[in-house]
C-alpha cells in the first residue's frame, strides 16, 4: 500500500497493517494519556503479544506507575519501560541542579533529551516501526501531523489517531471501558512528569498543564517536535557538555 493508502486506513486498521508487517519490530509508545491508551487498547484485541513501550523518566508522578501496573494487569500486557542513562542523568544533575528545568527553557529541554528523549532513541533502535497517539488537535506546534511520517527518524512513525478529534478519543475510551490515568481525573489535561504537569482550569488550553512556567519554550520535550534554530544549537552545547 502506499502511504496515501495508508494514511486513509481507519485507525485499527493502520495497527492491524503495522502489526500483521513489522510483528515484534512494531511498538506503542505510550505514556498512557487517553489517546495512547486508545491504540494499547486497539493492539491488544488485534494481538496480545504486541510490544508496548514506555519512558520512565524517573520523575513521573505514582499515578503513572501505578498506570503501567493496570495496563499489565488489564491486558496481560508487558510493559517495556525505557530508562535514562545514569550517567548522563548524573553528570547532568551534578552539573544544573535536580530541578534545572526551572531555570531556563534550554535546561528544560535538556532534562527532557537526557530523561527522555535519548531513552526512546535507544528503544526505538529495536523496531522499523512505531505509533504514537499524537492528534493535530492538541496544540499549535502538532496541527501539521501526519498519519504516515517518514521524516522523524530512522524508523517508519504511524500516527493513527492524527485526524481524531478529543470527542472520539473519548468515546472510544468510554465505549471500550479503557483504563483511565487516575490524574485525569483530578483536572490535568496530560500528564508528564510529576514536576512538569499541572491541573488545568476550565478553559485553560489543553497544554496549559506541561511547563507552564516557561514563556517561549514551546510546550514539547523533543520527541514528537524538535527544537529548532537557536534553541537547538543552545541545547546542542549543553547536551555536549554532558555527553563529552
Ligand atoms: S518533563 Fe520535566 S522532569 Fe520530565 S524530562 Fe522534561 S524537564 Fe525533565
Amino acid at each position: 500500500m502506499t502511504d496515501e493508502q495508508l494514511s486513509r486506513l481507519p485507525a485499527r486498521d493502520l495497527l492491524a497493517w503495522a502489526l500483521e508487517t513489522y510483528r515484534e519490530r512494531f511498538a506503542i509508545v505510550s505514556a498512557f494519556q487517553p489517546e495512547g491508551m486508545v491504540l494499547v487498547d486497539m493492539a491488544m484485541k488485534l494481538s496480545p503479544q504486541a510490544r508496548i513501550v514506555t519512558v520512565d523518566t524517573g520523575r513521573l508522578p505514582q499515578a503513572t506507575y501505578d498506570m503501567m501496573d493496570t495496563v499489565r494487569a488489564h491486558y496481560g500486557a508487558a510493559v517495556e519501560v525505557l530508562l535514562p542513562d545514569t550517567g548522563e542523568v548524573e553528570r547532568m544533575v551534578s552539573r544544573h541542579g535536580v530541578n534545572l528545568f526551572r531555570a531556563a527553557p534550554p535546561l528544560r529541554k535538556l532534562c527532557c533529551e537526557i530523561r527522555k528523549v535519548r531513552p526512546l532513541g535507544r528503544g526505538l533502535a529495536t523496531v522499523d516501526a512505531w505509533a504514537s497517539g499524537l492528534r493535530r488537535g492538541q496544540s499549535a506546534e502538532r496541527a501539521g501531523t501526519p498519519v504516515i511520517d517518514r521524516s522523524s527518524g530512522p524508523q517508519l512513525k504511524l500516527n493513527p489517531l492524527a485526524a481524531w478529534t478529543q470527542e472520539e478519543v473519548d468515546a472510544y475510551v468510554t465505549a471500550h471501558a479503557v483504563p483511565t490515568h487516575a490524574l485525569l481525573r483530578a483536572g490535568y489535561a496530560t500528564v508528564g512528569c510529576e514536576p512538569c504537569s499541572r491541573a488545568i482550569a476550565s478553559g485553560e488550553d489543553a497544554r496549559a498543564g506541561r511547563w507552564w512556567w516557561e514563556q517561549d519554550g514551546g510546550k514539547e520535550c523533543g520527541i514528537h517536535v524538535s527544537p529548532t534554530g537557536k534553541m537547538r544549537r543552545t541545547l546542542d552545547v549543553l547536551l555536549d557538555e554532558i555527553l563529552h
